[in-house]
């Protein structure tokens, strides 16, 4: 798990090699502190510590706690130390295999649940109130009243985390209770290596291990479209659960009845119990979820920078999440603070890969010069009358919004103006846009020649 934890950070973060061999490969964990969610690091090179241990921490300490959180679901602080120190760490930290099995995150983690999925993470919303009260209640009384329980929406929506969210609570009432998580395609997996083993140990361990369950969930259950042994084990496992008493929980992209493909045999057992859909979450839905997850970082953002992901991420929360991460991330990293400027520049890609990109600024203030008729150098250059004073402040603007450069680099790319130049140069022409019909007609105009499309 460290070696992906490592993996993760270095493939989300862009870190180049020689950064991540110099600062990140000679961390270990030395234990984790389950109940104050800490992780703590040591750092095994002597070299490196004495120069790097502040540096790391100020610089990797949020990434990698974010990270550990990602593959490990578990939300922790990261501490680092010396070799010294960490030999003088208080043992009763345990150690970090032994802390996750004596604990009900053990049994989570046995049964394939992220613990970081639960209803209390889940924010409610008009496009899952149905899923949500139909997930709760199976959680409540499993096998008592919807079963299964179908739970069909696009990807990004909230299904596994809602999947897991029955089970974590399941679990926490009654740790006793079996629970297995798995993807359909997992259960594809496992079965044909069960299959291919031909060894008949192999085979009734893969039917117990799913048979064998108070509650089984199937994740993502169209990957089983055209797999007829995939298909043939799930149902007689279905068989023997439903038979037992025992609850089913599915999950899917689509309903069961657009399953055209499969055996009717098994489509008519998904809706033997209560399907539910999750469609795309409205505004209100997603700034919430951004909410809940600013909070859950521990961060206060500008209303404005929570708005503009909101506006602009509409139908995948998974997406929705990793923006506001990025934005932070991006933060942290170059120490500086979250507003509407560093979010923009953040997000950048996220938004419109290839537009922005295309737009260079030498085209920008080519396309302005061109308009005004004067000459690029005119504009770059630090004369100050009027007929130059406004096209700069139009490139400023279209610099800034169009070309998605921060106010730093504008100021730079315009010969060094200083960035409250620059922002005052923007000021002017956006007043000038509330009240002025000709200026509103020049960006237009100007808006287009920078992209047609
Ligand atoms: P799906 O399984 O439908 O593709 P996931 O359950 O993996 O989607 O959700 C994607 C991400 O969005 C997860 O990180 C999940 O925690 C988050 N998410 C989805 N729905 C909600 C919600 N209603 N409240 C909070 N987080 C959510
Ligand atoms: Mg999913």
């Amino acid at each position: 798990n460290w070696e992906k934890i490592l993996q993760l950070m270095r493939e989300n973060y862009d870190l180049a090699p020689v950064v991540y061999d110099t600062w990140l490969k000679p961390l270990q964990v030395e234990s984790v502190d389950e109940d104050n969610h800490i992780v703590n690091i040591v750092i095994t090179d002597p070299n490196i510590e004495s120069i790097g241990l502040n540096f790391i921490k100020k610089k990797y300490s949020f990434i990698l706690s974010i990270s550990i959180e990602e593959v490990t679901g578990f939300k922790c602080t990261v501490n680092f130390y010396s070799k010294n120190q960490a030999e003088n760490l208080n043992p009763q930290t345990a150690p970090v295999q032994e802390a996750a099995d004596s604990s009900l995150l053990g049994i989570m983690q046995s049964a394939n649940l992220n613990p970081k999925y639960t209803f209390d993470t889940f924010v409610v919303g008009s496009n899952n109130k149905m899923a949500h009260a139909a997930a709760l209640a199976v959680a409540e009384s499993p096998a008592e009243i919807y079963n299964p329980l179908f739970i069909y929406g696009g990807v990004g929506l909230g299904k596994t985390h809602l999947m897991h969210s029955i089970a974590n609570f399941i679990l926490k009432n009654d740790p006793t209770k079996k629970i297995m998580y798995v993807t359909s395609e997992k259960f594809t997996n496992e079965l044909i290596d069960a299959i291919r083993n031909k060894n008949q140990a192999t085979a009734t361990q893969f039917r117990e291990k799913y048979r064998n369950n108070d509650v089984l969930l199937v994740d993502d259950i169209q990957f089983i479209i055209g797999k007829e042994s995939t298909q043939e084990e799930i149902f007689h496992t279905f068989n023997t659960l439903h038979e037992a008493k025992k609850q089913i929980i599915i999950s899917s992209d689509r309903p069961p009845r657009d399953f055209k493909t499969l055996e009717d045999r098994l489509v008519s057992r998904f809706e033997w119990g209560l399907t539910v859909d999750i469609q795309s979450p409205d505004y209100e839905t997603r700034m919430a979820i951004l909410r809940k997850k600013e909070d859950m970082e521990g961060y206060n953002i500008d209303n404005e920078v929570i708005k503009y992901i909101a506006t602009n991420i509409k139908s995948n929360i998974r997406e929705l999440e990793g923006a506001l991460t990025k934005v932070i991330a991006l933060s942290r990293l170059d120490n500086k603070e979250i507003n509407m400027e560093l979010a923009e520049e953040a997000l950048k890609d996220f938004f419109s890969p290839d537009q922005k990109k295309a737009i260079t600024p030498e085209f920008i203030l080519k396309v302005v010069a061109d308009h005004y008729k004067c000459t690029p150098e005119d504009i770059i250059s630090t004369r100050r009358n009027k007929e130059i004073v406004l096209p700069r402040q139009v490139s400023m603007y279209l610099i800034r919004f169009v070309g998605g450069l921060s106010l730093q680099a504008v100021g730079a790319f315009l010969g060094g103006k200083d960035h409250s130049t620059v922002m005052s140069g923007i000021r002017k022409i956006q007043n000038l846009l509330e009240v002025d019909e000709g200026m509103q007609n020049t960006i237009e105009i100007l808006k287009k020649k920078l992209n047609p499309s």
